[in-house]
């Protein structure tokens, strides 16, 4: 599988930038996550060759091989763990990972705070209480938030997965996690996708994370047994 050519990767970039601004925000302020997952490191190759400096993964196999690949290429990227995540694999992430966004349990806090003290994280949030949706239930996000700080984690902000389906129906659930996050006074709001951005970006997204609007369609549809990972 190869990359994006450099001319149209940058193309593809300024056309989510337009498609931020159309939706009325600030290309500047929403942070553009690029989603890797199911390509090979040529494309988080050309993605940092891009300037995109946030890459997210959503396999731990697939960030644990590519990671050291970008390093040895002199790549100065940030990767985003956005997958489920298992305990078990905290330990091979901690040393890669520089913001873990689908925190949703306490367990899972803690085993983080073990192997990275004091790393970045967002609790992830189930708006859509869709059950294959990972995220806590938006009721028990200001005690999980308070648990991890407890453990000496740093909590930025929120992260949703929006609801399958138009993306008009995916609103009611930005607007949910919108005002969480106020009412916990967290600045950091990862929402929206290659599908559904524009009505994230509408409820106040302050990050986006985008895979096949940038890199087109993904190769390698990981199996149940990868998607754990
Ligand atoms: C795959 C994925 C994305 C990117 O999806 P696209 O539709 O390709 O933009 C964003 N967030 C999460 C959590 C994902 O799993």
């Amino acid at each position: 599988m190869s990359a994006p050519e450099p001319d149209v990767l940058l193309a593809r970039v300024a056309k989510v930038h337009d498609r931020i601004a159309a939706a009325g925000g600030d290309p500047e302020q929403v942070a553009l996550l690029a989603v890797t997952k199911g390509f090979g490191p040529e494309v988080a190759l050309a993605a940092a060759a891009a300037g995109l400096v946030d890459l997210g993964e959503n396999y731990a196999q697939e960030l644990v091989a590519k990671a050291p690949v970008l390093a040895d290429a002199g790549a100065d990227v940030r990767w985003h763990a956005i997958g489920r995540l298992q305990r078990n694999k905290v330990k091979a992430l901690a040393p890669i990972v520089a913001l873990w966004q689908t925190v949703d349990r306490a367990d899972l806090g803690r085993e983080i705070a073990k192997r990275a003290p004091g790393a970045a994280v967002l609790v992830q949030v189930n708006v859509s209480d869709e059950p294959q949706k990972g995220g806590c239930a938006p009721g028990d996000a200001p005690d999980l938030v308070a648990a991890l700080r407890d453990d000496g984690l740093e909590v930025r902000g929120l992260m949703t997965v929006g609801r399958t389906g138009p993306a008009d129906e995916a609103r009611a659930g930005f607007r949910m996690l919108r005002s969480l996050a106020d009412d916990l006074d967290l600045p950091v709001r990862s929402m929206g996708m290659s599908g559904d951005l524009e009505a994230a970006v509408a409820e106040g997204s302050t990050m986006v994370r985008v895979g096949s609007a940038l890199f087109g369609p993904r190769p390698s549809v990981p199996g149940p047994a990868a998607r754990q990972g």
